[in-house]
């Protein structure tokens, strides 16, 4: 079972990624380096509940 999720940038609160997971593997809030168009470099991605 996959659950979709949004991963917002730490920096600008812009919500850059959404995703999928499967809960039973990654079942906290996941925190990911990824690019951010609107800071324009990689920030901290954290997920959005
Ligand atoms: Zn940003």
């Amino acid at each position: 079972m996959r659950t979709q999720f949004t991963l917002k940038c730490t920096d600008c609160k812009s919500e850059n990624y959404t995703l999928t997971k499967n809960k039973k593997t990654h079942p906290d809030r996941m925190e990911v380096k990824k690019y951010c168009p609107t800071c324009k470099k990689s920030t901290v991605h954290k997920e959005k509940k």
